[in-house]
C-alpha cells in the first residue's frame, strides 16, 4: 500500500505472473496449481448453480459450508467453533485477513507479523491505519534448522500499542511449520500482554514428514483471543473460488462479520456449496493431498541442489525458498526480472515479503505444478544458469 495520492503498489503475484505470460516462460512465480481440484467438488458447485443457488448467500456464507468447517475443525483439532456464530465465510482467507485487521486495529495501533510476511498484511493493517512490526523468522542461538521463532525477539518488539499478533502457519514463503514450543512462546505471550491473535493457517493440510500442524486456537487460553483463517483455494486446488473463512468465539467473529459486510458482504454461493462437499472428504483425500505435494517438495528440494541453489527445505507449503548468492546474485529481485528472459521460468523474490524490501538473495519457487511441468522448469534452470 502506498499513501494517499499514490499509484497503488502491483502485487508481486501480478507482476511476475505477466512476466511469465510475456515470456512464455514456466510459471513457478505466483502459488497456484495448474490442475483444478476434484471433480466431484467441481460437479457440486456445478449442480449448485443448475439448481439455481444462484443468488447471494447469507453474510456468513451457507450453513451447509459453516456446519462442514466445524465438522472439520473438530475432526482435525478438537476445536468447535459456533456454526451460527463462530465462522464466517469470506472471498478468500484474503478478506478473512483484511476483515479480521479492520475490525480489531485502530489508527495508531501495532500489529506484530512474523517476518517474512504475506504481502496483504501489510496493505491491511495500513488501511487501518496501524503500523506493522516485523518480527524476523530468524535463526536463535543455538536453535536448529533456519526461520525458526526467536520468542525473545517477539517478546521484544510488544509495545502498549500492541493490538494484535498476526501468525502464519505453515508460512509463506518459507516453508516454516511453527513447531509446538514455538506455538506455545506465542500463547504465553499473548496471554501475558492481553494480546489478540489472527492466525493464517490457509496451509493447514500441507505438512511433510509426518509434521503436525497445531492450530494456535487449540493452546490452553487461547481460544477465546483467537481468530483463525483457512482458505479452500490451497486444500481443494481451487484458488479462483476465492473460498476462505474465520473461525473463532462469537464476539471476535461478530467484529469480523460486521466490517465483511461493508467488504464483499457475500459472495460465490455455488462454491460454497462445492467446499461444503470438499469438507467432507475422508482423511485419505488429505493423506493422498500430502504424499503428492510432499513427492513434488523432493523433487525441486533435489533439483534446486543439483543445478547450485541453496536450498531451505520446507516442512510446510507449497514453496521452496532458494539462495541465489552461489550465482553471485545479492539481490533476489534483479535475478527473478532477468530469469524469465534468460531460462524460461519464472520465480518470486523474497524479498517483496519484507518491510524494507531490501535486496536480498532468497527466492521463492512454488511447486503447485504437475511433475512434468517442474521437471521442465528445472531443465530450463540447470541449462539456462
Ligand atoms: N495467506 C497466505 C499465507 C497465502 O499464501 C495466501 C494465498 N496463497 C492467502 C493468505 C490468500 O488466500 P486466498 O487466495 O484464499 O485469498
Ligand atoms: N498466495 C499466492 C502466493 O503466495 C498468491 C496469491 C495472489 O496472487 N495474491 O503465491
Amino acid at each position: 500500500m502506498n499513501g494517499p495520492g499514490r499509484r497503488p503498489q502491483t502485487t508481486i503475484f501480478t507482476l511476475m505472473s505477466a512476466l511469465a505470460q510475456r515470456h512464455g516462460a514456466v510459471n513457478l512465480g505466483q502459488g497456484f496449481p495448474d490442475e483444478s481440484g476434484p471433480a466431484h467438488i467441481i460437479e457440486a458447485a456445478a449442480t449448485a448453480m443448475r439448481e439455481g443457488h444462484n443468488q447471494y448467500p447469507p453474510l456468513a456464507g451457507i450453513p451447509e459450508l459453516r456446519h462442514a468447517i466445524t465438522t472439520h475443525q473438530r475432526h482435525w483439532y478438537g476445536l468447535a467453533p459456533d456454526p451460527d456464530d463462530g465462522v464466517t465465510v469470506t472471498a478468500g482467507a484474503t478478506e478473512a485477513l483484511t476483515a479480521a485487521i479492520l475490525a480489531f486495529v485502530d489508527p495508531g495501533d501495532e500489529v506484530i507479523a512474523l517476518e517474512p510476511s504475506y504481502d496483504s498484511y501489510k496493505a491491511a493493517v495500513t488501511m487501518a491505519g496501524g503500523t506493522l512490526v516485523p518480527v524476523r523468522l530468524d535463526t536463535p542461538e543455538g536453535a536448529e534448522g533456519h526461520w525458526r521463532l526467536d520468542p525473545a525477539r517477539l517478546a521484544a518488539a510488544v509495545t502498549d500499542r500492541t493490538k494484535l499478533l498476526l501468525v502464519n502457519s505453515p508460512h509463506n514463503p518459507t516453508g516454516t511449520v511453527l513447531h509446538r514450543d514455538e506455538l506455545e512462546a506465542i500463547a504465553a505471550l499473548a496471554t501475558r500482554r492481553d494480546l489478540l491473535v489472527v492466525t493464517d493457517e490457509v496451509y493447514e493440510h500441507l505438512v511433510f514428514d509426518g509434521r503436525e500442524h497445531v492450530p494456535l486456537a487449540s493452546l490452553p487460553g487461547m481460544w477465546d483471543r483467537t481468530v483463525t483463517i483457512g482458505s479452500a483455494g490451497k486444500t481443494f486446488s481451487v484458488t479462483g473460488w476465492k473460498i476462505g473463512w474465520a473461525t473463532g468465539p462469537a464476539g471476535l467473529i461478530a467484529r469480523v462479520k460486521d466490517v465483511k459486510q461493508w467488504l464483499s458482504f457475500a459472495s460465490g454461493t455455488p462454491f460454497q456449496y462445492g467446499i461444503a462437499e470438499a469438507l467432507a472428504s475422508g482423511d485419505g483425500y488429505y493423506r493422498d493431498y500430502i504424499a503428492g505435494y510432499q513427492e513434488r517438495r523432493d523433487l525441486m528440494v533435489a533439483g534446486l541442489e543439483a543445478i547450485g541453489f541453496e536450498v531451505h527445505e520446507p516442512e510446510g507449503t507449497y514453496f521452496v525458498t532458494t539462495s541465489v548468492a552461489p550465482f553471485g546474485y545479492g539481490d533476489g529481485m534483479a535475478f527473478c526480472l532477468e530469469l524469465p528472459e534468460r531460462c524460461g521460468v519464472v520465480a518470486v523474490p523474497n524479498q517483496a515479503f519484507y518491510l524494507d524490501q531490501e535486496a536480498r538473495p532468497e527466492v521463492r519457487f512454488a511447486f503447485c505444478k504437475p511433475v512434468d511441468v517442474l521437471e521442465e522448469g528445472l531443465k530450463r534452470l540447470r541449462e539456462g544458469l
